[in-house]
């Protein structure tokens, strides 16, 4: 029915229709009457964002390949296509078996930012799912969710069923073994089973990684100072722990890929060449959450890429991780790679750069037919800023890579910068200034002496610093929207040089980002009166008002500025305490302290351990492939 009122009625009114029909090459569809599990992994922002998104090829390929249970997808639908939904009462439907989402076992979404927050709220209510999770009965289907944000769901607590803390790929298929084993047992028995729903969540909560935060109450003191969480039930444990693979080279990959109709952000094969930084950038949240670093082989990466290749037909690879250069083996890699796929014209991409030469060699042999723009991210306008947030890069690195892009031939430079950090003051903010500068007179003076008429174009793009659970600068203040709205005119004005673009991020974006962020479980009321009001497709420009936000928390009587403009004390209980990541907050608290004296720590992989804790607490070793450990150190 849903597939017929789509066709007949509904593609022709929205935009973008692809955005609805699935049905792509690589796509599968299974019988649904052969899988014990269903589940429909639900990504709370549109079609082209999603189906960017590693994570979801991993797990969705990872679900499909088991024999007793299945996975489908479903999108956040576009305004237009929500209106025309909402006018014929039609529920929210998955893309490959037009199911409503109500019909699942599950329903997953992955928390990759904050702003998504009430697109989830959004989808449920569309999927006619109630809401809370305490109005959900027997037959609705468990509301899941995982990723980055996972690291502090409680915001979000009375809307989720459960939480998986860190790595899916070995948890997941477990844990939807289980409740389909557990539908089998229900279906079995001759007796009505009250309370079925709290039943199973309660057998899910014995698994490692699951958080059930029904099964927690949360306290707060006279003052409304969060106190800690109560257990609801003594079987929940005190601590869940972060999942991790052991093996990433031998850990699961999908060798084919969906080939979406229409264009998508990053439309190419992904190979995720390793996981984890350890670079302890103080304001990285990445870098806590997705610790130890672990690397693929490159005989590996080079099967799965060539596989891949065959399976997709798609001309280039993009190398991904949250520092692909890196990789111990990236120079042989990249080669080996383009000398296999050069009769096939397949191209390579590198989308995280560090500053280096390095990276600068590495992208030249990568993008020696077409250039587009190279990005970095020096993060702080001078070397004593940098050194508070440890960013391990100095004025020579940053000018002598440049340099080498400019003599390379690239003319167009993006520079990422962070303001509101820590301890910044006015001059950190004109070093960026000076810094572009200087980018743009040395591009200038070496196209001149090269007789090259192009013009060199210096792109600075600035957001505001949020303080992230998990991190050294967890216990940070946010500067306050008038201060960061003041700092972005500051530059604004001091920038004249008409080769140097200066974009920046909406400062009230940023404030909910860190109200969300570093939030506990009264955020809820908040997150439902923003939505009633309208709030969806928050990270995108054109739908977020903040008037709203400010209206829902003024209705619910909480006060944002105590969540993002508090400095917190080292003892004080957060409401992510019991979310362990394996990170000491020892470690977390030294950091803290090493930044307020500009201190540097360095990296594990090259030098010696700086005890962050990861590897003892959840037995894993950092695990290098390049054999010497460090081919690329001397070029940090
Ligand atoms: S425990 Fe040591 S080696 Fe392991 S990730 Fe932390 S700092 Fe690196």
């Amino acid at each position: 029915m849903i597939g017929q009122v789509l066709e007949d009625e509904l593609l022709n009114k929205v935009t973008k229709p692809t955005r609805y029909t699935g049905g792509e090459y690589n796509q599968v569809k299974k019988d649904w009457a052969n899988v014990d599990t269903t589940m429909v992994f639900a990504f709370p922002d549109v079609y082209e964002v999603g189906m960017s998104h590693l994570g979801l090829r991993i797990l969705y390929h990872l679900i499909n390949d088991q024999e007793s249970m299945l996975m489908e997808r479903v999108f956040a639908p576009w305004t237009d296509m929500e209106e025309e939904m909402r006018k014929r009462d039609l529920p929210l439907f998955s893309l490959e078996s037009r199911r409503p989402l109500k019909e699942f076992d599950v329903v997953g979404f992955t928390l990759q930012y904050e702003m998504s927050y009430t697109n989830i709220l959004n989808m449920l209510d569309l999927a006619q799912i109630p809401l809370l999770s305490q109005d959900r009965a027997d037959d609705d289907p468990l509301v899941i969710a995982g990723g980055p944000c996972a690291v502090n769901p409680e915001p979000l607590a009375d809307f989720l069923d459960l939480v998986i803390l860190g790595e899916g790929e070995e948890i997941l298929p477990i844990l939807l073994k289980k409740i389909g084993n557990f539908k089998k047992e229900m279906a079995g028995s001759k007796e009505a089973a009250p309370g079925r729903r709290q039943t199973l969540l309660r057998q899910l909560s014995q698994l490692p990684g699951v958080y059930v935060p029904s099964m927690y109450q949360a306290h707060y003191d006279d003052g409304g100072h969060y106190k800690g969480l109560e257990k609801l039930d003594g079987s929940a444990p005190d601590r869940i722990c972060k999942q991790v693979i052991q093996d990433f080279d031998q850990a699961y990959f999908p060798t084919q890929s969906m080939v979406p109709f229409m264009g998508v952000v990053h439309d190419r094969v992904m190979l995720e060449v390793l996981r984890g930084c350890s670079r302890a950038c103080r304001f990285c949240q990445a870098g806590t959450i997705y610790r130890p670093v672990r690397e693929r082989s490159a005989e590996t990466l080079q099967r799965q890429a060539d596989e891949l290749i065959r399976q997709t037909g798609y001309d280039e690879i993009a190398l991904t991780s949250l520092s692909t250069a890196d990789h111990t083996c990236i120079e042989p890699l990249v080669k080996a790679l383009l000398q296999a796929h050069e009769e096939k014209r397949v191209g390579l991409s590198l989308p995280s750069l560090r500053v280096d030469a390095f990276s600068v060699n590495l992208a030249r042999e990568v993008q020696k037919v077409r250039k587009t723009g190279l990005t970095f991210a020096p993060e702080a306008g001078t070397q004593r800023l940098r050194d508070v947030i440890n960013k391990g890069v100095t004025e020579e690195d940053l000018m002598e890579t440049i340099e080498k892009a400019f003599q390379g031939g690239w003319h167009t430079i993006k520079l990422y910068f962070m303001m509101g950090l820590p301890t910044e003051e006015e001059e950190d903010l004109e070093g960026i200034a000076r810094l572009a500068e200087k980018v743009a007179y040395m591009g200038s003076d070496i196209f001149r002496s090269k007789g090259i008429r192009k013009n060199i174009k210096v792109t600075i793009s600035l957001s505001s610093f949020v303080p992230k659970p998990q991190t050294p600068f967890q216990w940070e203040a946010q500067n306050s929207i008038a201060q960061l709205e003041e700092k972005q005119q500051f530059l604004k004005k001091r920038i004249r040089d008409r080769r140097i673009t200066y974009n920046w991020h909406d400062a009230k974006v940023s404030f909910i980002e860190a109200v969300m962020a570093k939030g506990d479980r009264r955020l809820a009321k908040v997150l439902l009166k923003a939505w009633e009001k309208g709030a969806r497709f928050d990270g995108w420009t054109e739908h977020f008002r903040y008037d709203r936000w400010v209206e829902a928390f003024q209705e619910t009587e909480i006060d944002p500025a105590y969540y993002a403009y508090r400095n917190i004390e080292y003892n004080e209980p957060l409401p992510w305490d019991h979310l362990d990541y394996g990170v000491d907050r020892s470690y977390l608290v030294r950091e803290h302290k090493k930044a307020m004296e500009a201190a540097l720590t360095q990296d594990c992989r090259h030098h010696s351990c700086s005890a962050c804790g990861v590897c003892p607490s959840l037995g894993i070793s950092v695990d290098l492939r390049g054999g010497d450990h460090g081919q690329n150190s001397d070029r940090l």
